[in-house]
């Protein structure tokens, strides 16, 4: 890499994992990057909350990559307590657990002959067929598995995460998501379940850091100041000024209420499009500003639940289909590491709730919505209600960047229009609005420095790969 010639300050706004990624590298590249962040804590959506001792882990985090440096970013930082653990995942639906990613013979037992036949025949008719338009995630789904499957074990759980309708939804979430298979492949893994295509070991376990994923960007923030960053937390970007294409300053709002101005070399942002455009003074163009408007996201609301009993499944996370009650996943903290659950006699769960900001759910009180949590955890027959200790809500904003049929007109939009700004760049899941996981929101921090740093890198060329898919059988994740 080239050697530094900036001066000045590098401001990165943000420090979720890709903010964090890009300090570290710029730091090891010889730039002193200043790193702000609103919130108390590091990790941005990756955090991990520590309630009466438990820890939380928003949405349950796997650590998962096929990006060798970004793998071996993981395990210096946190040495041996970056476990291998070892995965059960499971669908929940009418009553039956259907492992995850789906085990063919699985589910045709579980079925039972005749829906089975159902399925297979509608699986074999949409594998036969000419191949139609694949432009919503329905069509996509039922095109490659067929009608019966879709409805079964695609519709109810995915309109549950994005709330809106399959039908609305693009292909482009399952094509990144989920992985396709052909019928010989399909019926090889029913027969033969163990010959499975790529190495076992991808699907049957996942690095996890010992005290959750918090303690992974709490030891990056540590390496970002120990190469010469600094990364402040509590300092709201409220204003990016700039001025002839280039980004001159920025507002900040201190927690004590105090505003002061950071004049910058550079600036990378990890905030979501939407709250970005807002801030750019003087303001941009009005169709700018109305595409930044039209992004939508999903919320999500994370009831942790600590109860009187221990091992109530094996699995790391449920993924609930049954469209009667409103949880979408159900997560085990204890099965990702026992040392976010201080208490061996209890057990935490955490019933994930994927909303809008403003709606039922979101604005339901958080003792309403203990007890709606527990209330459904009886109802699916995985705990009683008497064995509730505690609970405690997280809501998260924008956990989700929707892929609604318009999003990338309205994303064009803006992005040709931040290209004007010559020393800036936007980077991770909001700030690309693209549904990246940790490893390729750190990528696109990487790259964004490499840029700074004088290469002719494109933050925004990481993540079109098909490098997500894994497993076997059959798709990967109808799960964020
Ligand atoms: C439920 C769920 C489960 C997930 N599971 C996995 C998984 O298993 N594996 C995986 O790899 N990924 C997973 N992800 C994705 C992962 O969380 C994201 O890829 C990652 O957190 C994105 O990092 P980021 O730095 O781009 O953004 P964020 O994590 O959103 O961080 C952005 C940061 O910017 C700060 N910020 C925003 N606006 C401002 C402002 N104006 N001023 C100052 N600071 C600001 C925020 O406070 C935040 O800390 C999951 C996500 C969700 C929602």
């Amino acid at each position: 890499m080239s050697p530094p010639t900036m001066s000045g300050v590098l401001a990165v706004i943000g420090a979720g994992p890709a903010g964090l990624a890009a300090a570290l590298e710029a730091a090891r590249s010889g730039l002193k990057p200043r790193v702000l962040d609103q919130h108390r804590q590091v990790g941005g959506i990756a955090r991990t909350e520590l309630v009466r001792g438990y820890r939380l882990d928003i949405g349950g985090h796997r650590f998962f990559t096929r990006v060798p440096p970004i793998q071996r970013l993981w395990e210096e930082a946190l040495g041996p307590d970056f476990r291998l653990t070892r995965r059960l995942s499971r669908i929940f639906y009418e009553g039956k657990f259907y492992r995850y990613p789906l085990d063919l013979g699985e589910t045709l037992d579980n079925l039972g002959p005749w829906r089975s036949l159902a399925a297979v025949a509608s699986f074999a008719r949409a594998r036969c067929r000419p191949r139609g338009p694949s432009e919503t995630f329905e069509q996509w789904v039922t095109h490659r598995f067929g009608r019966y499957l879709y409805e079964t074990f695609f519709r109810t759980y995915t309109e549950k995460v994005w709330g809106i309708s399959c039908r609305e939804l693009r292909a482009d979430w399952a094509a990144q998501r989920i992985r396709d298979l052909s019928l010989l492949t399909a019926v090889r893994h029913a027969l033969w379940p163990s010959r499975g295509v790529g190495p076992r070991s991808l699907i049957d376990q996942f690095h996890y850091p010992r005290l959750g994923p918090g303690m992974m960007w709490e030891r990056l923030r540590d390496q970002v100041e120990q190469s010469g960053g600094t990364v402040q937390t509590q300092q709201e970007v409220t204003e990016i000024h700039h001025r002839s294409g280039r980004v001159v300053s920025l507002s900040l709002r201190h927690m004590d209420g105090r505003t002061t101005t950071l004049p910058v070399a550079e600036a990378i942002s990890t905030m979501a499009l939407d709250d970005l455009i807002v801030r750019l003074r003087p303001a941009p163009p009005a169709a700018v500003i109305e595409a930044a408007r039209s992004l939508r996201y999903r919320d999500f609301v994370l009831v942790g639940l600590v109860l009187r009993r221990p091992g109530l499944f094996a699995d790391n996370w449920l993924y609930v289909h049954s469209p009667e009650v409103l949880v979408g996943r159900i997560q085990n903290f204890g099965a990702w590491s026992a040392d976010l659950v201080p208490d061996p006699q209890a057990s935490c769960l955490g019933m994930e709730y994927f909303c809008n900001r403003g709606d039922r759910v979101w604005s339901m009180t958080d003792g309403d919505l203990i007890r709606l949590a527990a209330q459904e955890l009886e109802l699916l027959g995985l705990a009683p209600r008497h064995c509730l200790d505690w609970g405690a809500v997280i809501r998260q904003p924008k956990a989700y960047p929707v892929y609604d049929p318009h999003y990338q007109r309205h994303l064009e939009t803006i992005r040709s229009w931040l290209t004007t700004l010559a020393n800036f760049q936007t980077i991770g899941r909001n700030g690309q609005h693209r549904y990246n996981n940790m490893d390729h929101s750190m990528l696109t921090g990487v790259s964004a420095v490499h840029r700074v740093l004088g290469e002719d890198t494109d933050p925004w060329a990481v993540n079109v790969d098909d490098s997500y898919h894994e497993g076997r059988a059959a798709p990967k994740g109808v799960g964020p």
